[in-house]
């Protein structure tokens, strides 16, 4: 069968369904209608998002319109408390992992688009898979998430043997522990393949909500033209139990303040249908420029950093218990600014052309590159940095080894579990990385924030346990948790 009609029979569910969850005109009254609103009416919103209570779309409409800065400063100050208490003040590290750039769709924004001619088109080898791993696993990553393009060529097998491949590298100490997974929709029987091969998080971001800004960056006739096929991907992938699933919106192709509610309503259709359960993380990538695709250096609805920060502490409160991605496509000085409003994962150390851990060290290489990055400095530097911004890095994988996903991971992430395990996982986390993968300098900044989160630990039994295990790591034990 043609590659570009594989879903054929798969979209008919689709295109006999009335209608899909995102109404546009909806959306567009809900934030007419609060198009002012009153510090009172802020005030009040921000009232129930202090008893993390996910909002509902009119009130995310009114933080959404508010203008006020005074309010918006109290709203900034909550999303930080919020994100403390919730996740404690863990942040998640992980980087990408590019298997491949061939693309059969041609979407306006992206490098990787059928038609860019700019860019050198190459899918790793499992050897060069293997390869790429070692180099982040000397690294120090322990988490990453597979990109690939669409193609007949990163079948549904070919993905699954990648994934084996990635999980069978191992080097000295270390090994990738948790493999989340970048791709196109796929069909149930593609995604029980997934499942079967032990993913952590399948992410499709949705791109824009909006069906017609949709439909103009997505040509027809291409498989990713079909906005409904890719709006129910998380739906297929809960109805075959992939239930770890991630949501997204590549903020530059409309408005924002649309944008948000779009996956606040993502959010709400998949906690309505699956018992509760919504996302696992939101990511909000901005549009970046991208050698031979002139659309993503003028995209038309470009976000303000002010903005940008606006919108991650908005989607904090009204998601309270979602996990928040910030990519390293931003700069490391708007890094700074947002992480503290809401950010509970971060990827360092990235390299995103085809290859790149190998053949960059370091260094871009735009001809294989789906976009530019914003941060290139090393995870060495990055965690240093994060140490010092009085947080503390984690590459924990404790909840999805020990099975801890969807329904069971919401009603984790909702107890003082998080302080109680993943603080304690983080702390050992961080201490196996310092041991093996830090500079000098990160190594004593990495000592103190241990010595300064173990003190924090309440639970005595706890306290005792990280203690010991971390004599016992000293002593070359590794991969303990709690
Ligand atoms: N091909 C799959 C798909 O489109 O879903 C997965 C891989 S695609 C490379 C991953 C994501 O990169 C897209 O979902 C999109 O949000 C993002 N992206 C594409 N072009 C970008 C650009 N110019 N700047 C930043 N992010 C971009
Ligand atoms: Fe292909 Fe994904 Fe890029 Fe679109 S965003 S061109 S589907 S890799």
């Amino acid at each position: 069968m043609n590659f570009l009609n594989k879903y054929s029979e798969d979209f008919k569910e689709y295109d006999a369904m009335e209608r899909d969850f995102i109404d546009d005109d909806k959306i567009w009254a809900q934030l007419n209608k609060w198009a002012n609103p009153l510090k009172s009416d802020v005030r009040k919103v921000l009232e129930k998002a202090e008893k993390k209570i996910r909002l509902d779309p009119e009130e995310m409409a009114v933080l959404i319109q508010n203008k006020d800065g005074e309010t918006i400063n109290e709203m900034y100050a909550l999303a930080n408390r919020l994100k403390r208490e919730i996740y404690g003040d863990r942040i998640v590290f992980f980087a990408p992992l590019y298997i491949s750039n061939k693309c059969v769709n041609n979407c306006r924004y992206c490098g990787f688009r059928r038609e860019n001619d700019k860019v050198e088109r190459r899918t790793l080898t499992m050897e060069e898979i293997s390869d790429e791993v070692k180099i982040m696993i000397g690294e120090g990553q322990k988490r990453t998430v597979l990109v690939y393009g669409e193609s007949p060529e990163t079948n549904i097998d070919f993905m699954c043997e990648s994934i084996r491949q990635v999980y069978n590298t191992k080097c000295r100490n270390g090994e990738i522990r948790r493999a989340n997974v970048n791709c196109a929709p796929l069909s149930r029987e593609e995604l029980k393949k997934l499942k079967e091969v032990g993913i952590g998080t399948y992410q499709v971001f949705q791109e824009t909500y909006h069906h017609e800004t949709y439909r103009e960056m997505h040509p027809e006739g291409t498989i990713k033209g079909h906005y409904r096929w890719r709006l129910y991907a998380q739906d297929r992938a809960l109805d075959v139990g992939l239930d770890d699933v991630a949501i997204g919106v590549l903020f530059g192709l409309y408005d924002w303040r649309f944008e948000l509610m779009g996956l606040l309503y993502h959010t709400i259709h998949m906690e309505e249908k699956y018992n509760g359960v919504g996302p696992h993380t939101i990511s909000f990538p901005r549009i970046e420029p991208a050698i031979g695709t002139p659309y993503a250096s003028v995209p038309k609805y470009a976000v303000s950093d002010e903005d940008f920060k606006k919108l991650v502490a908005i989607l904090r409160l009204s998601v309270p218990y979602t996990g928040m991605i910030l990519t390293a496509r931003e700069k490391p000085e708007v890094r700074r600014e947002v992480i503290p409003l809401g950010v509970s994962q971060i990827d360092a150390g990235s390299r995103i052309g085809v290859g790149g851990y190998n053949q960059s060290k370091g260094n871009m290489l735009p001809d294989k590159e789906q976009f530019q990055l914003g941060d290139t400095r090393s995870l060495d530097d990055v965690i240093r940095e994060t140490c010092e911004m009085d947080s503390l890095p984690s590459f924990c994988t404790a909840c999805y080894r020990a099975g801890r996903t969807g329904e069971h991971f919401m009603e984790v992430a909702k107890s003082s579990f998080v302080h109680n395990f993943c603080m304690p996982n983080a702390i050992l986390t961080l201490k196996e990385y310092l041991l093996d993968y830090a500079s000098d300098e990160t190594r004593k900044t990495g000592e103190k924030a241990i010595d300064k989160y173990v003190s924090k630990l309440e639970d005595i039994k706890t306290k005792q346990f990280v203690l010991q295990a971390l004599d016992r790591m000293e002593k070359g034990e590794r991969d303990i948790r709690v």
